[in-house]
């Protein structure tokens, strides 16, 4: 039986260290650093994660703002008002929740920003920095991902990671964080053969998916170190059940938000692995801790507060 690797804790200790930072350039400079997040449409569950990033960065005592714009805004429009914020003097953190509408194309959009306000870390530019294994500003989640395993002195070097999922906001950068830390690297999506076959190679296995409960013990080794990105909403509460048995916060979350939040990997895989990250409480926190580093980092970078 392994044990929970949760990322709250580690979350928890990156927010404390930016609030400090942040208090201590609004005594020193009296400025404090600014994130602006747009939304377009009314996608439910990108309103919960903005409304969390807002209320994250504005407890560590930066500044926050979200533009909701309507779902049949135009590229064009879009991208001048990005060049608005890009100009804008108090705003060092720009970010374009995703999945956009399928009537934009998130690439051309994501291009706009200006790399020294990407805190996503998704423009070409920091892409390319990761790739160079250069400084820049790195994605969110593969970041928090790489820092929990160092956090709990999980070795990287020389062993087989497996990552299944090559979307460019977590397997794709992760993929070369893994490479630059001296893992060997095996990247898996839809179109790979014999699925289980390669997983089960992994000492370090990590399911970026987007399908609940997808990865069952059949696809870990025994003793493998297993990360799990994924956010599934599942409302049945018999599938519920039948994955966690019974689990009285699982099913009062069904009763009241009408869904509760699951992972890629099966609950019973904590049975095989050494370690599983837990969805809620794994690698989510990590990714909001980390954007408001790169918030942070944004504002230093852009005042030349340090050169790292
Ligand atoms: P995408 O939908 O962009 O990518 C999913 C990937 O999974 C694709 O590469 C796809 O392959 C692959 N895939 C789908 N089905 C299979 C299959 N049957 N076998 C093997 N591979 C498969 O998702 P994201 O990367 O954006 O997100 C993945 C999950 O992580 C989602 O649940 C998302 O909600 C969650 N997430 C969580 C975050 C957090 O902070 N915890 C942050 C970001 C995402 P192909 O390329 O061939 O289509």
């Amino acid at each position: 039986m392994g044990s929970w690797l949760e990322g709250k804790t580690l979350a928890d200790k990156i927010k404390e260290k930016v609030k400090e930072e942040v208090a201590g350039f609004q005594k020193k400079m009296e400025q404090v650093p600014g994130l602006v997040a747009i939304l377009v449409g009314e996608n439910r569950a990108s309103k919960v994660y903005l409304r969390s990033k807002k209320k994250n960065s504005e407890k560590l005592g930066m500044r926050s703002e979200i533009l909701n714009f309507p779902e049949d805004t135009e590229a064009s429009f879009l991208k001048s008002k990005i060049k608005d914020l890009g100009q804008r003097e108090e705003v060092d953190g720009i970010l374009v929740q995703l999945p956009l509408p399928s009537s934009l194309n998130s690439n051309e959009i994501i291009t706009s920003i200006p790399p020294e306000k990407d805190v996503d870390g998704f423009h070409p530019s920091n892409l390319g920095n990761l790739l160079m294994n250069q400084d820049g500003l790195k994605p969110c989640t593969p970041s928090g991902i790489l820092e929990l395993l160092k956090f709990r002195n999980i070795p990287i070097e020389g062993k087989r990671v497996v990552i299944v999922g090559r979307s460019l906001i977590v397997g794709k950068p992760l993929a070369a964080m893994m490479t630059n830390e001296n893992g060997t690297v095996t990247i898996c999506h839809s179109k790979t053969k014999d699925l289980p076959l390669v997983t089960s190679e992994a000492d370090i296995l990590i399911a970026a998916i987007g399908r609940g409960a997808f990865i069952t013990p059949e696809f870990v080794k025994p003793g493998a170190v297993v990360v799990d990105v994924g956010m599934n909403y599942l409302a049945d509460k018999s599938k519920m059940e039948e994955l966690f048995g019974k689990d009285e916060k699982r099913e009062k979350n069904i009763e009241e938000k009408g869904y509760t939040l699951i992972g890629d990997v099966h609950p019973q895989v904590i049975e095989k692995a050494e370690y599983l990250t837990p969805v809620p409480r794994g690698v989510g926190p990590l990714t909001v801790a980390l954007l408001m580093r790169n918030t942070l980092e944004a504002f230093k970078r852009r005042r030349n507060l340090f050169s790292t």
